[in-house]
């Protein structure tokens, strides 16, 4: 950030939303230049984004900088209002607890919390905790902002080890800090927060966790309460009502339900085994992309977890990536897991000379990686250690792009929509710091908007969002229950090649250089399982179902006529409940299991040679031929239909 000097007249500029620019004096804070563009603007700041991010409405601009006025109608006002709210909380607490020691209390994605040392708090108390925040709503109190000198905020917070600790390290850059206070309360914080606790809508305290000091697992562990706020009481019980149908669908739960994988503390945290039935699913996934790979022109590579870390030298990720490594010594070579398996299929591609005429060149390869994420962040499926990437690799020439790319699209539409996904596109384009030349850039990004503007699709453009080696097009798709999630990407790379030393030959006899594409159709196998189990709620479609077919016998009588229908059902995942129960108990374990079909046999159906045929909608029918059912399995299995159709048309 620039200072400002008081004795220049200096000016500046910012650049505004819409692209203009505004100067203004040096010096001037968010809301100056809020006021700048017009007094009703700035009386209604509440804070800014600079460079997109969010900062109070006092804090200076600096020179070039994108700024962003903040009010009660935009989308972060909601985040202000929690960041307030998170106040409110550590003020209630204090008021109904001795000696507590506040850490520190952010707003988060869909709410916020507030980390306390010394706290004896149960689930029950909360209640309480919430009368008083609202309580402190009533007040109205101003929320008033005060910047102090280190040495004054040092007094402020004596007997607060915590907020010391953090002071520190603002103390290294700023001679300043400052206080946000309400009522009787003050708090060490950056801000941005609303004007006064009377405009903080409605509270809703959620839970009470553990969590570590600045995340890390040598530190105290301290107690967390989680909330969230809402500017009315139907955006909240809108909020609820989504979380609690997420609850349901929550992967880690089913996973265990339908005993498709579990995370051992004896194996650690964040490897996930892969049971029987969840592997089945797995392989189903990992069948259907190598389908696409074969017919889209793909060869399989395989390469090992770890490499000698000169790999990693020669790739750059030893350089920006280490500490997110798993790196050791075996003797006195250096080794290390591989984060990504793209060096590995470089390095195969360089071992070889090749002629402009063998390109496209593509490697295909279900590779595992392992990268060292906090352990405090990782949870079920969705942040793990070691995950595997349905990757893909080519090797192009430039005039190549376009065809490539447009084959990469219709290979991710096609998973996408199989699974019923609504799906958006991004192209992002050129950073201001990058490599490759002007030629190849602007010929790259020219036939990625090709491609989208051939597809009459909308998508956005996220101009200056590319990797600094290349521009790419993300995908992200939504859930059963309006969910979003980063999807796949395929991403351009004018870095890597050169890095490995890639050449062919061209027409003109000369070396030339190939342009790498990334590329997945999932993504990672486990954050699309994840994403599946919660989208379909373990009700996988036939395709995918761990276990298809269940053969549920009447009474002991029909138990070898069961399996005999069982037998003639074997191209399918097919079971026999063959325990001594009743059939109304054997119909709901079949359905707790979330088994696409049952067929029950009876007498009846043993005396005819038919079946009966039950669904997971609970619809029934009766003297169904084995045959004809068969045939509409196996078409409703091919064709990967998402829900059991056979008695639905
Ligand atoms: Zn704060
Ligand atoms: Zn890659």
């Amino acid at each position: 950030m620039s200072e400002s000097d008081p004795q220049s007249q200096e000016q500046l500029v910012v650049v505004l939303p819409d692209g203009s620019e505004l100067e203004v004096d040096a010096g001037s804070t968010v809301e100056d230049c809020a006021y700048e563009i017009g007094p009703g603007l700035g009386r209604d700041t509440v804070a800014g984004k600079l460079d997109g991010e969010l900062v109070a409405k006092e804090a200076p601009v600096y020179d070039g900088v994108d700024l962003e006025i903040v009010t009660d109608q935009s989308d972060e006002y909601l985040r202000v209002m929690r960041h307030s709210a998170s106040h409110c909380l550590a003020q209630a607490v204090e008021r109904h607890y001795d000696d507590v020691d506040l850490a520190i209390g952010p707003p988060t994605d869909d709410g916020f919390y507030y980390d306390f040392d010394n706290l004896d708090i149960d689930e029950e108390d909360l209640d309480a905790l919430e009368d008083e925040i609202e309580a402190i709503i009533e007040e109205d109190y101003e929320i008033e902002r005060e910047d102090v000198s280190i040495e004054e905020a040092e007094d402020r917070l004596a007997g607060e080890p915590y907020k010391l600790e953090l002071l520190e390290e603002f103390a290294d850059e700023n001679d300043e800090v400052s206080f946000y206070k309400q009522g009787e309360w003050e708090d060490l914080c950056a801000g941005p927060h609303v004007d006064s606790t009377g405009e903080i809508g409605v509270v809703e305290l959620l839970e009470i966790a553990g969590a570590y000091w600045r995340g890390d697992e040598e530190n105290t562990m301290q107690t967390r309460i989680y909330g969230t706020a809402f500017e009315d009481e139907s955006d909240l019980e809108a909020y609820l009502e989504r979380k609690q149908e997420a609850e349901k669908r929550d992967h880690r739960k089913i996973g265990n339900e339908m005993n498709l994988f579990s995370i051992q503390d004896v194996t650690g945290p964040g490897l996930p085994l892969y049971h029987p039935p969840g592997k089945t699913v797995l392989k189903e996934l990992e069948d259907f992309v190598e389908d696409l790979n074969k017919d889209a022109g793909y060869d399989y590579v395989e390469t090992p977890h770890v490499f000698k870390t000169d790999l990693w030298h020669r790739s750059g990720h030893y350089e920006n990536y280490a500490d997110d490594m798993f790196i050791f010594d075996v003797g006195d070579d250096e080794f290390g897991l591989k984060p990504m398996n793209c060096p590995g299929h470089a390095a195969i591609f360089q071992d070889q000379s090749w002629s402009y005429r063998d390109l496209p060149i593509r490697y295909a390869e279900n590779g595992k990686v392992y990268r060292k994420e906090q352990r405090g962040e990782l949870s079920g499926l969705s942040r793990v250690w070691a995950f595997t990437i349905d990757d893909g690799h080519l090797f192009i020439r430039p005039d190549q792009i376009e065809r490539e790319v447009e084959e990469i699209m219709d290979m991710i539409t096609d998973v996408l929509e199989t699974f019923d996904l609504e799906y958006e596109m991004a192209l992002a384009t050129r950073p201001e710091k990058s490599v490759g030349s002007d030629e190849i850039w602007e010929h790259a990004e020219e036939q990625l908007e090709n491609v989208l503007e051939k597809r009459n699709l909308d998508y956005e453009l996220e101009e200056g969002d590319g990797a600094f080696y290349g521009p790419k097009i993300d995908f992200a798709f939504e859930d059963a229950i309006g969910r979003s999630w980063d999807g796949p990407t395929v991403q351009l790379d004018f870095n890597m090649p050169e890095r490995f030393d890639l050449s062919y030959v061209g027409e003109d006899n000369d070396e030339h250089e190939p342009v790498m594409i990334h590329r997945a159709l999932y993504g990672s196998y486990e954050r699309f399982f994840m994403m599946l189990i919660e989208h379909y709620e373990g009700r996988f479609p036939l395709w995918l179902a761990p276990e298809q077919l269940r053969v549920l016998p009447i009474s002991d009588n029909n138990l070898g006529y069961a399996h005999q229908v069982a037998n003639e059902f074997d191209e399918f995942r097919v079971e026999v409940d063959d325990r001594d129960s009743t059939l109304e108990r054997k119909i709901r374990a079949a359905h707790d299991d979330r088994v696409p079909y049952q067929i029950i046999v009876g007498d009846n159906e043993q005396a005819d040679g038919n079946i009966s045929v039950r669904d997971r909608f609970e619809d029934q029918e009766y003297d169904v031929e084995i045959d004809a059912f068969k045939a509409h399995l196996e078409a409703e299995r091919d064709e990967q239909r998402t829900e059991p159709d056979f008695l639905q048309d």
